[in-house]
């Protein structure tokens, strides 16, 4: 029998997590995945239980529109599942290039470029663009793959009090006196756990008269805000107002697909190409998939009804929960967060509504700051005014 050999640091490796997780079980910071059968849409089927899903991205519905289910298949019977390889080896396959091409042209930027998740975009094009050199001024409740692409990177990290455009130009005046780095002002455009909006107008003169680049995660935006789908951008600055140099999306959220993209100038797109290690070094995601965003995409665009819907929702829930004196934070968007202060009780809370039907997360630190532990309440196109009335009611219940 050959023996085996155990690394001597794995019993303290263990031991290390086996006590971080009981910190964690402790301090109601634990977190556990329920299993779905099934489909991802409004109703979510979870160990024979009929849910009504209150806390899912998948803002218009999409994810279980059979028109996209639909686009994947045929895809897939013609191009199979797997691309094989990164995209500048073998895996570039037409259905990418032709959903570049579609999201290109609905935001009227020259190029995109398809990554995986937005996670590797942020990381990728903030690693790629700046380096040590270089500052970078980002919202202190940015996503947390901007926080990680901003530190990657190796520039100076300048964290700015969430949504202070004072505090930006401060920075910014600062960082232009001390050196010859360039410059970059790194934001969500809706705030995904406080769903407010960032001050784009503000943000995009400040790099104007700076010569700061703007880099504009829009995940919650892009397919739901502005009165065409086509993101913050549209409904903060208008049509044809000047977009970000740098914008990203993702399109796992309103397209309910998966996947993400970055949109911007020729020379960005290439640059990222040669240089953003988050796509160079990882393998395309299947063609289907790439047919399947495109499908959602053409539903953005042709069916302004689901948009509708939704506001009618937000409108609605927002009525409902200010007659119930519900202390919800000030979002016009489907992102609808109760604030319940600590992990506890936004967990005790969460456990009601599911007892009663209704599945809304509960978000806790360190995901939201110590002390704003929080329901986050998302809101669909796909829920029926019913639906919302009954969540009210389980709310004031619970
Ligand atoms: C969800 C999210 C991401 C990550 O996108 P994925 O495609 O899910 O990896 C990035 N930024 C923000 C603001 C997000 O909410």
């Amino acid at each position: 029998m050959t023996e085996v050999q155990v690394a001597t640091t794995r019993p303290e490796l263990e031991q290390r997590l086996g006590a971080e997780l009981s910190r964690l079980r402790a301090a109601h910071l634990y977190r556990t995945r329920r299993v779905i059968d099934g489909n991802h849409g409004v109703i979510l089927h979870v160990d024979g239980r009929a849910l009504i899903n209150f806390c899912s991205n998948d803002y218009l519905g999409l994810a279980s529109d059979p028109r996209i289910a639909e686009a994947a298949r045929r895809a897939s019977t013609h191009c199979g599942w797997g691309s094989g390889a990164a995209a500048l080896i073998s895996g570039y396959n037409r259905e990418h290039a032709a959903l570049e091409e579609s999201l290109a042209d609905f935001l009227g930027r020259p190029r995109a470029l398809l990554f995986t998740s937005g996670w590797a975009a942020n990381l990728g094009v903030l690693r790629a663009l700046f380096g040590k050199q270089d500052t970078l001024l980002c919202d202190n409740l940015n996503h947390a793959s901007l926080i990680d692409g901003a530190r990657l990177s190796g520039a100076q990290y300048r964290r700015i009090a969430h949504g202070d455009t004072a505090a930006y130009a401060e920075e910014l005046a600062v960082a232009e006196g001390a050196g010859t780095g360039a410059l970059g002002i790194v934001t969500d455009s809706v705030f995904s756990m406080d769903g407010d909006l960032a001050d784009l107008r503000g943000l995009t003169a400040l790099a104007e008269q700076h010569r700061a680049t703007l880099i504009v995660d829009d995940a919650h935006g892009f397919g739901v805000l502005g009165s065409d789908g086509r993101g913050a951008c549209e409904h903060l600055l208008g049509r044809g107002a000047a977009a970000p140099a740098v914008y990203i999306a993702t399109l796992g959220k309103s397209l309910g697909a998966a996947g993400a993209f970055v949109a911007g100038s020729d020379v960005l797109i290439e640059y990222l190409i040669q240089r953003a290690r988050t796509w160079v070094f990882s393998t395309a995601p299947p063609p289907a998939t790439a047919a399947a965003a495109r499908a959602a995409l053409e539903i953005i665009r042709t069916e302004p009804e689901h948009r509708l819907r939704l506001l009618g929702n937000i409108a609605h829930f927002r009525r409902g929960a200010a007659a119930l004196n519900l202390p919800l934070l000030p979002s016009m968007t489907a992102i609808q967060p109760l604030v319940l202060g600590d992990a506890a009780s936004a967990l005790a809370a969460s456990r009601r509504l599911y007892d009663r039907g209704y599945w809304v997360a509960a978000i806790r630190p360190p995901t939201v700051p110590t002390g704003t532990s929080r329901l986050r309440i998302t809101l669909s196109a796909a829920h029926t005014l019913d639906q919302i009335d009954g969540l009210l009611a389980a709310l004031a219940a619970a």
